[in-house]
């Protein structure tokens, strides 16, 4: 029989666990052909998800947990259950019921028409503000133009199926800044998007803010391409040939008027300007130099303080 695994990373969410877990089963009960497991990530919350967790783990021997030694963030936590898992295919979704259990089924079904990756492409329903819509939309756009990996719209959100062969894949990936959605675009195999509308959350509030959807936005570019730097090259080539020909300007003018350009007003703003711009281009660098910083430490993306499978 084959065994299908779905990870949950989950921070915070006490009032949601049970709820996911019976949806779940209820899918799977449909689907009688499968053997599955459930892989909770406890990703340090500071609520009663671990209790929750541990209740439900003994008395439903499907449910498995790892609990993290302190926050680690998303992204680590869907990691760790899939190095943990032991399905022939391993499905990640969200702990808070908006990525809907139903769309299971389908996910198995083109996973057995042979695509190795199912991917999932979120469309927004009518509750999700404005703002968020947008930046996301934003997001997605600045991303796929900045990065080297095609990041297509909508996102492809974290609900979706790898087959056990990418999932081995994945395992061995030590980079420390995890951008799952690219390092499975960027793998290749065989894949395909299906779309669904997100629900909102169950219970508990997101722990996404603008900060962070911030460090998520340069995490995803600068994980996958130096095009920022390059970025910088350019500009600076650019303004090296305008200043050329600006003070070529400048000499001929004098020549022909006789007379000296004066305007401390304009050598401020060209010194303001120019001083922002090689800020700009510093921290750009310096973000790359942090990133080397970190990788070269080789820290482990996350601790695991207890597990039970
Ligand atoms: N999550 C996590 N660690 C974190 C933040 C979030 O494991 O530090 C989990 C969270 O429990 C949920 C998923 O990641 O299952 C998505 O988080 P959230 O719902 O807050 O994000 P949003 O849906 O608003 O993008
Ligand atoms: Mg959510």
């Amino acid at each position: 029989m084959k065994k299908i695994s779905i990870v949950i990373p989950a921070y915070n969410e006490e009032g949601n666990v049970a709820m996911i877990h019976q949806k779940i089963k209820e899918v799977f009960d449909g689907l009688s052909s499968y053997d599955f497991e459930i892989i909770f990530v406890n990703d340090g919350s500071r609520d009663n998800t671990q209790q929750k967790l541990e209740e439900l783990s003994n008395q439903y021997e499907e449910v498995k947990f790892i609990e993290f030694s302190r926050n680690f963030g998303h992204q680590p936590a869907v990691k760790a259950g899939m190095d943990n898992a032991q399905g022939n295919a391993v499905i990640s979704m969200d702990g808070d019921l908006q990525h809907p259990p139903e769309l299971i089924p389908e996910m198995i079904k083109k996973w057995e028409e042979g695509y190795d990756v199912v991917f999932t492409f979120r469309t927004y329903p009518k509750e999700i503000s404005f703002f968020k819509r947008k930046t996301s939309d934003l997001f997605y756009k600045l991303l796929s133009s900045l990065s080297d990996v095609n990041l297509t719209k909508g996102g492809g959100s974290d609900f979706r199926l790898l087959d056990a062969r990418a999932v081995d894949v994945m395992r061995n990936f030590n980079e420390d800044d995890l951008f799952l959605r690219g390092l499975t675009s960027w793998m290749g195999f065989k894949q395909i998007g299906i779309d669904f509308t997100a629900a909102e959350r169950l219970s508990g509030k997101s722990s996404y803010n603008l900060k962070k959807m911030f460090t998520f936005a340069f995490t995803g570019i600068t994980a996958f391409s130096v095009k920022p730097l390059y970025l910088a090259a350019y500009l600076g080539f650019l303004f090296s040939a305008l200043s050329v020909v600006g003070y070529g300007t400048y000499v001929i003018h004098s020549f022909i008027a006789k007379t000296e350009i004066s305007g401390w007003a304009s050598l401020i703003m060209t010194i303001v300007f120019f001083g922002g711009l090689q800020l700009i281009i510093l921290g750009i660098m310096g973000i790359y130099l942090g990133k080397i910083f970190k990788q070269v430490k080789e820290r482990p993306n996350y601790i695991i303080k207890n597990k039970k499978f």
